[in-house]
């Protein structure tokens, strides 16, 4: 029997392992926090990153790993990589872990990116300005998720306040892009080469946490979720990688910039459990097991809606037809994921119905657009 190694017990541990247990997977997880989503589901490991004997430990109770924490420690991944198979690889996640690594990366397969420059010192924050202008968007490199550690620069005086809030160094300074649309594109690609790709996703983020995910985007004769498949294909062999990879893209009058990506099962493909014929959290299980993968044919569409903060009241949510509730089993904080809610119907008239009525419900403005 394969037993899978899940280092991060989030919400995306918890859908895996739901994913992967009618397979016959069995599942452990490890993570610092004991009151994690999949912990209700599996036995779970609690510890710290730099605990070696516990690492030691843990790969012996496994076939194989993965993570769905794109802030685990490198070092704890090359080490659980020593004696078991880790999937995607530690370099791709350091890749990953490092927007200036991941926007090179892009450069270097010929996909287009927002210009950028790393930041080091105010000299080369300076430098930077000049070249690439205002506004711009001032990052870190490492350890930034939902919107955290980003500042957007509006005029040259708040460029000194921003270096400093931000840590003064292992910065990276973006040129602002003024898209139309965010966008996602999902693949997966297996350890023996096979690679299957979702339809386009698009995105609305609020206060930099992703709200409502729309799958299919909306794209006219198919080209942009062409050039997608086309950019997250070109990472995917280049990392000769295995899992699910989700690459996050602006959508700048038809031309996709690629903005960041994620090296695991991604929010943006939630809709997948029920939209898709083989969710991505079964894919990325399949791809790591190095199984054949499933279709990802999607019927009619769908869209996904994050709860965030507060959790509705399910019965409200479970009266709208096509609604699916999954609620991650965390305690309510603001701005938190707790859950979320999918829909699926026939055709785009009937999926904007049942979004307003579902927002209604949530009390969520960003989805009434
Ligand atoms: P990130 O952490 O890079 O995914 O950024 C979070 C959100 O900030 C994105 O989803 C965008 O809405 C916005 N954003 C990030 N970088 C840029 C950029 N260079 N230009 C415009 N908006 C950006």
């Amino acid at each position: 029997m394969t037993t899978v190694g899940i280092l991060g017990a989030g919400q995306l541990g918890r859908m895996l392992a739901l994913a992967g247990y009618p397979l016959g997977m069995r599942f452990v997880a490890y993570d610092e926090a004991p009151e994690a989503p999949a912990g209700h589901l599996l036995d779970l490991t609690v510890a710290g990153w730099d605990d070696d004997s516990a690492i030691d430990a843990f790969g012996s109770s496994c076939t194989l790993a993965t993570y769905e924490f794109e802030n685990v420690p490198v070092a704890a991944v090359r080490r659980l990589a020593a004696r078991i198979p880790v999937f995607p690889s530690p370099q791709a996640l350091e890749t990953a872990q490092d927007r200036l690594s991941e926007k090179t990366l892009f450069r270097s397969l010929g996909i287009e990116t927002a210009p950028f420059a790393p930041v080091d010192t105010l000299p080369e924050l300076e430098d930077a300005l000049r070249a690439i202008g205002l506004p711009a968007m001032l990052k870190t490199r490492r350890m930034g998720y939902d919107g955290k550690g980003q500042r957007l620069l509006q005029d040259v005086s708040d460029a000194r306040r921003a270096f400093e809030a931000l840590g003064a160094r292992n910065l990276i300074l973006e040129g602002f892009v003024s898209f139309e649309r965010e966008l996602s594109i999902l693949a997966a690609r297996s350890t023996r080469g096979e690679t299957v790709v979702w339809p386009l996703v698009e995105n609305v983020h609020r206060d930099g946490i992703l709200r409502l995910s729309t799958a299919p985007a909306a794209d006219e004769g198919g080209t942009l979720l062409a050039s997608a498949a086309r950019i997250v294909s070109a990472v995917l062999e280049a990392l000769d990688y295995a899992g699910v990879l989700a690459i996050e893209l602006f959508d700048r009058g038809g031309r996709l910039l690629a903005n960041e990506m994620a090296p695991r099962v991604h929010n943006s493909g939630h809709w997948t459990i029920e939209g898709s014929t083989t969710s991505q959290f079964e894919n990325h299980l399949r791809a790591i097991a190095g199984w054949p993968l499933g279709s990802t044919e999607t019927a009619g569409c769908a869209a996904m809606v994050n709860l965030v903060g507060e959790i509705p009241d399910p019965e409200r949510v479970l009266e709208i037809p096509g609604a699916h509730l999954h609620l991650y089993g965390k305690s309510p904080r603001p701005g938190r994921k707790l859950g979320h809610v999918t829909l699926v119907k026939p055709d785009r008239a009937a999926l904007a119905a049942a979004v307003s009525r579902l927002a209604g419900v949530v009390r969520e403005q960003a989805l009434q657009r």
